[in-house]
């Protein structure tokens, strides 16, 4: 059995949090990721505090996805640690001490994600695209319902639950994947280039809603983006450069 890491260890890594005694609720320390001769990520350290939004550029190739796919548990790094903190607060999870099937259920009940291209289901209604978290982990139709319809009316999106994603413009389509992303309530979020497939004004209102999502609740958003735009609307900018997280300017 793993065992997770106590409170007094590791120490707290330069990157971490905003505000002065903000706690954490993601930390990544020393991960490294290759593939084949290649390496994505060299000993990057990262945290998140609860309630934050961070916003990660670089090049394209620096290792932003890599990062983003490590710090969410879908791939797991070659070494270090992304420890999780719990929803009430007492204790820690290591990602990289869970099995497959744990892992799975960690993103599925902790995690959010928005892609670039919004991965919905185009001959589903939008609501039907928003349950889909919900049906996966085992909740009825009948109250996935309704909770995805309330997420949308929260996300002032009411007037598309029941239009075909097919029939969305690309700003919708990607405001109803932040809605999906949303609806199970997650500790994080995690966006890659969620807004790289539009227009100025179009990317501002799909921040919009998702940072706002955050706002208020203890909810962290963490995306990766080439629009310095975008980025300076977060609370945090994080450079990556061939594989490593550059110190704050
Ligand atoms: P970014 O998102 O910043 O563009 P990535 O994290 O996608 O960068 O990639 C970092 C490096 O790792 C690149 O050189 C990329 O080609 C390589 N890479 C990423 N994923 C894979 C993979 N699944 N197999 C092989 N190489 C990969
Ligand atoms: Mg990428």
């Amino acid at each position: 059995m793993h065992s997770p890491p106590s409170p007094s260890t590791p120490p707290v890594p330069s990157h971490a949090g905003n505000a002065a005694g903000a706690s954490w609720l993601l930390r990544a320390e020393n991960i490294a990721k290759s593939f084949g001769p290649t390496i994505a990520l060299a000993r990057a350290d990262f945290a998140v505090a609860p309630g934050e939004s961070v916003a990660i550029m670089g090049p394209s190739g620096s290792g932003k996805s890599t990062l983003l796919l490590v710090l969410s548990g879908i791939l797991t790094a070659d070494t270090g640690t992304v420890i999780l903190r719990r929803p009430d607060a007492d204790g820690f999870d290591d990602l990289a001490g869970l099995g497959d099937t744990q892992r799975s259920a960690f993103r599925l009940h902790r995690f959010g994600f928005v892609f670039q291209q919004g991965m919905l289901i185009p001959e589903l209604t939008a609501t039907e695209n928003v349950m889909l978290p919900l049906l996966l982990a085992g909740i009825p139709r009948r109250i996935a319902e309704p909770r995805a319809d309330l997420e949308l009316q929260q996300l002032g999106l009411d007037e598309l639950g029941g239009r075909r994603i097919g029939q969305l413009s690309g700003g919708q389509a990607q405001r109803v994947a932040v809605a999906r992303a949303l609806v199970t309530r997650p500790s994080i979020v995690f966006a890659d280039e969620p807004t790289g497939a539009l227009d100025s004004h179009t990317a501002a209102e799909v921040l919009d809603t998702l940072l706002r999502a955050g706002k208020g609740s203890q909810r962290a958003v963490v995306l990766v983006t080439h629009s310095e735009e975008i980025a300076a609307r977060c609370d945090r900018i994080v450079r990556v450069r061939d594989g490593r997280i550059e110190d704050a300017a």
